[in-house]
């Protein structure tokens, strides 16, 4: 199998073109959904140590049964034979990928602590705000990056992602400006990146888009488009959310926010939002680390958003209605 080793570094194999021309450090991906396969897939078609770990012996079976990860891009498949393991395998985690929704962030970093070495470092890519710093609270010795990315993949199947939208990722580290070696490894894997050194700013601002925009495609049923029919109330939303960023501490994130998010809104009129489509599919939201979270922020200072706190009250009962958990 390629890629198969023991031990944290990859040998360094003579002549294999496909092989990283250096020792590299082996990368964990915890969570094999949309985009731990995108990155599993593409950082192991470089030649980079990748390893998967799975929820548990059932899924580790059922990976184990296929051949492996597979990549569709532009219609084109690829399998890669990623090694599969568990929380429980054995082995130290040197580099760590968190590729799992923000609700399941924590709880599954918990269940790997054991194995983590004192200096690790670890990828955050949930959306929204409020699990990585639960994470990273979790972890002092860790190093913890921040990440915010535009890319876009979904799942047509168990261990299968479609890349469906080409974008970046903005990495960061509030407490350590320096950027780390695994950007290496991106470069080499062709991951689109940029080392950010303002990365809270740019998840603020995320969140804020997302806060303005993906709950009401929710309460008014509408693709993205679609809240061309209702520019008063997103104009409201985003004046609040741009008070709240203001006292966050977060002044540029409110820059010229409610543009943007009528940019946004053009652009892709044809699209249902994430949130949209996980309702769709009576999926749990992550409403807790988005409209959650700045409602909490507000209430902490003692702010008044009655539009902000009126829609997440609108969108909670939404969810109860349907059975989906409302956090
Ligand atoms: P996803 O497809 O639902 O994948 C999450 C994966 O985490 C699932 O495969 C799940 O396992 C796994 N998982 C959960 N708990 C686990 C545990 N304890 N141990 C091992 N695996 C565990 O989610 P996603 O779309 O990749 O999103 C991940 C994060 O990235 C989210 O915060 C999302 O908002 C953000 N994001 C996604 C995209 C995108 O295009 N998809 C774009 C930008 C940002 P099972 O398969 O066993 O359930």
């Amino acid at each position: 199998m390629p890629g198969h080793y023991s031990g944290s570094f990859a040998p360094f194999i003579v002549g294999d073109p496909t092989e990283h021309k250096q020792m590299s450090t082996t990368w964990h991906i915890l969570g094999a959904g949309s985009l731990g396969t995108l990155w599993a897939t593409r950082l192991a078609r470089a030649g980079v140590p990748v390893r998967l770990i799975l929820r548990d012996e059932a899924r580790l079976a059922s990976y184990q049964a296929g051949e492996g990860l597979t990549l569709v891009e532009q219609g084109v498949s690829h399998t890669y034979p990623v090694i599969g393991e568990t929380p429980d395998s054995p082995g130290p985690i040197h580099r760590l990928l968190v590729a799992c929704k923000a609700y399941d962030a924590q709880s599954a970093v918990a269940q790997l602590q054991h194995r983590l070495v004192p200096d690790a470092e670890l990828i955050l890519l949930q959306n929204g705000l409020g699990s990585q710093d639960a994470v990273a609270a979790q972890l002092p010795q860790a190093r913890c990056i921040f990440a915010s990315s535009t890319e876009g993949a979904f799942r047509d199947g168990d261990w299968r992602v479609v890349f469906a939208g080409h974008g970046y990722t903005w990495l960061g580290d509030g407490a350590h400006p320096t950027p780390p070696l695994l950007l290496e490894d991106l470069q080499v894997a062709g991951i689109p990146h940029e080392w950010s050194t303002d990365i809270l700013t740019r998840l603020w601002r995320k969140l804020a888009l997302n806060c303005a925009i993906n709950p009401l495609t929710v309460l008014y049923q509408c693709r993205n488009g679609g809240l061309q029919a209702h520019q008063c109330e997103v104009a409201t939303l985003c004046a609040e959310l741009a008070e709240l960023l203001e006292c966050c501490g977060q002044p540029a994130a409110a820059q010229h926010l409610h543009s943007e998010v009528d940019r946004v809104i053009q652009a892709t009129a044809a699209n249902y939002s994430s949130m949209y489509q996980d309702v769709a599919n009576a999926r749990r939201t992550e409403i807790s680390y988005l409209l959650g979270y700045a409602c909490l922020a507000a209430a902490r200072h003692q702010l008044v958003l009655p539009h902000l706190q009126q829609v997440q009250a609108r969108l909670v009962e939404l969810l109860r209605a349907r059975g989906l958990p409302s956090d």
